[in-house]
């Protein structure tokens, strides 16, 4: 981190910890500082789960190294190697998918005192949608670190190298640039996921809604999601999902930190 990023983060503490206590004592904040506050917030799970991530896939390596052998042999790292090293992952990262989901469901429904869900069936909702989700997703994480492991196990065999080597080339596998890249993505598909469980009441009661395309600042000059930021949109695909086009809700692209707001649909 450099000192401008720490400053500015020391800042944003404050700044969060002065609007916390304004609300604690009953201000209604405008929506912006609203936002804003719900998007620190999410910054901070998307921290946590990085660190979680992180921790887990280095201990992954750990193993891997010690299991591999010298030379090393793929052959022994058995099923059921890789079966609990999907449960860990699992265990990291179900339970902060579940919590985005339901802080973002919150921030709707903050922002539009009007609308009206059952806040039971928005939990279980979200959980359930995490339990399937998730196992999924670390399926999909399992298969990649083990053809990528296939692919530097060979390396090491053609080019002669050596077991720090290959561990070295194993670090971009199990290391913290991965681990970033599959949180922030995976936050920010839950946080579109918590919107979609309010959507989806909402068009259950019959009210009509529309979807606005909201990007991060630094998603501004990205290709796919800078010419979306602020369009709205009222089409809908057969799950309920709002589509712009070809593509349905964030995350547009690995290490997308965009979001969609919901509003009532304008009459026509
Ligand atoms: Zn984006």
């Amino acid at each position: 981190m450099t000192s401008q990023d720490n400053l500015r983060s020391q800042l944003s503490n404050a700044v969060k910890a002065i609007l916390d206590s304004l609300e604690d004592s009953g201000v209604v904040l405008p929506g912006d500082l609203r936002h804003w506050k719900a998007f620190r917030k999410r910054e901070t799970l998307e921290a946590k789960l990085i660190r979680k991530v992180g921790i887990v896939q280095r201990a992954q390596l750990g193993h891997i190294m010690e299991l591999l052998g010298d030379p090393p042999d793929v052959g022994n790292l058995s099923e059921e190697f890789w079966d609990s090293a999907g449960a860990e992952l699992i265990a990291a990262i179900q339970p902060i998918l579940i919590e985005t989901q339901i802080e973002q469901a919150r921030e709707i429904l903050d922002d539009n005192p009007a609308i009206g869900v059952n806040w039971t069936a928005v939990n279980q909702n979200a959980i359930d949608w995490a339990r399937k989700y998730t196992f999924d997703l670390v399926k999909g994480i399992n298969a990649t670190s083990r053809d990528l492991l296939q692919t530097s196990v060979s390396s090491y065999f053609e080019q002669q190298m050596t077991i720090g080597q290959l561990e070295g080339m194993l670090t971009s596998t199990f290391g913290p640039v991965r681990a970033e890249i599959i949180s922030v993505t995976e936050i920010t598909r839950a946080a579109s996921q918590g919107e979609q469980v309010v959507l989806d009441q909402l068009h259950e009661q019959g009210i009509e809604m529309e979807a606005t395309w909201e990007t991060n600042d630094d998603e501004l000059v990205c290709d796919i999601c800078g010419p979306l930021d602020g369009i709205n949109t009222d089409e809908f695909d057969s799950d309920g999902q709002p589509q712009w086009g070809d593509l349905g809700p964030p995350p547009a692209h690995p290490r997308c930190r965009c979001w969609f707001n919901i509003g009532f649909a304008e009459k026509k």
